[in-house]
């Protein structure tokens, strides 16, 4: 990128007025250089960068994006609903539409609410258990990610141990440590907080185990606490009535938002009868939370996901994805292990600590037309065509072949 692009000008604009030139996940210091930090256009399956470039995209706006950016169903609902008015003073009906739509889709929900970001879907659930339980303690799985505020947020700059003061730490799919973290706060357990599976940055993807997800329940309701799925990131991508569903474990709680209005800002609580008292006792709101374009946005998207058997889809052209990126690494001969479901994977090199091999080959992606992430969860959505992924693999044939050239580890 020259100092004379349209991206270059934007930092430099940004630096100025921006404190660090960008915040959180998209901070200049974690967009890998080479990476533009500015987009102008999405459409499909493709974004196109402030520098004019296009690419096939494997982040989907960090998940939001599941049926390609601008789909025309969604748009068409949500230009009809800013025709009659997105913020009032009320409620728009979108609100008891869209709560009677997740009910009949998610089989562990009596109820739902509605707020704007994950977080506050995942702080809500925490107080809801905790209102309902009269208990204080939550369970979270170590190195899961739940949100950025104090009680979850990964850095703790400007956190105090007050905040965190009832938050236990366990490992993710590991029984023996769930029951030791439970076991140490016994008497004043709130709530089980898990992921909808192992989507930790930088780490291998792993779905929750049958044991596990089993244990989680068993523990939850022999201490009479909450069992919540944080699913987030991965809610309508696995399963339309919630990723739990997979291991046949319903929670009694959970935080949804991401791709539940194909990239309009929303979230959703849901929970079953226990919690409904609960949920209906604590205060929680926002100013934008009741709008209705949004709302109407998710209406078409989840009323798509069901008609287009959108999780095929994005199955198939995942499982031709990572089928066709095995059988190139080990032409290359790389040690490129893909984990996650294949709608989600994540890519990493073994033995890559600091992701030095996983930049160099999504650097080398990106220049093709490809936008990877060398460490998060990446996502595929319904635009992701069979077609799609076979352009791709030619983009990721040639990155790889480039990363054998000038690789300095061990050949497998
Ligand atoms: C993104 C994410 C959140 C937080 O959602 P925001 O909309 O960024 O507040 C919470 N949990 C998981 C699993 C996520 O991926």
């Amino acid at each position: 990128m020259t100092a004379q692009s349209p991206d270059a000008a934007l930092r430099a604009r940004a630096e100025k007025v921006i404190p660090g030139g960008m915040w959180g996940h998209q901070s200049v210091s974690r967009v890998p250089a080479g990476y533009p930090q500015y987009f102008v256009r999405g459409e499909g399956c493709r974004t196109w960068d402030a520098n004019g470039r296009s690419y096939i995209d494997y982040m989907c706006a960090w998940g939001p994006m599941i049926l390609g950016y601008g789909d025309p169903d969604v748009e068409e609902a949500a230009a009809r609903q800013i025709k009659l008015g997105d913020g009032l003073n009320g409620p728009t009906p979108r609100l008891v539409e869209l709560a009677e739509l997740m009910i009949d889709t998610i089989p562990h929900a009596d109820w739902a609410l509605f707020s704007k970001n994950g977080t506050d879907a995942t702080t809500a659930c925490v107080t809801i258990a905790r209102a309902g339980t009269r208990k204080r303690k939550i369970l979270v799985a170590e190195g899961a990610y739940h949100g950025a505020i104090p009680w979850c947020t990964p850095s703790l700059e400007g956190v105090t141990a007050e905040d965190r003061a009832h938050i236990v730490y366990y490992q993710f799919n590991d029984v023996g440590s769930l029951e030791a973290a439970a076991d140490s706060v016994k008497g004043d357990l709130a709530a089980i907080l898990v992921s909808a599976f192992k989507h930790d940055l930088g780490k291998m993807h792993e779905m929750p185990t049958l044991e596990f997800a089993r244990a989680a329940r068993k523990m939850a309701d022999e201490a009479d606490a909450a069992l919540i799925v944080d699913d987030v990131r991965a809610g309508f991508r696995l399963d339309l009535g919630g990723s739990w569903e997979l291991v046949g474990v319903r929670p009694d709680l959970a935080a949804w938002s991401k791709a539940i209005a194909n990239g309009r800002a929303l979230a959703a609580v849901t929970g079953n009868d226990r919690f409904r008292k609960a949920a209906a006792s604590i205060f929680t709101t926002g100013s934008f939370w009741t709008a209705g374009v949004a709302m109407a946005a998710s209406i078409a998207t989840i009323t798509k996901l069901k008609s287009s058997d959108a999780i095929s889809l994005m199955t198939a052209s995942g499982q031709r994805l990572r089928d066709g990126i095995q059988a190139q690494a080990e032409k290359y001969g790389l040690p490129l292990r893909q984990s996650g479901p294949v709608q989600m994977p994540v890519f990493l090199f073994e033995g890559d600590k600091n992701c030095v091999m996983g930049t160099r080959f999504c650097v080398e992606a990106l220049k093709r037309g490809a936008y990877f992430h060398p460490a998060h969860t990446m996502f595929l959505s319904t635009a992701h065509t069979p077609e799609i992924i076979d352009e791709t693999l030619q983009i990721t044939d040639e990155a790889l072949k480039i990363v054998a050239q000038v690789a300095d580890f061990e050949p497998v």
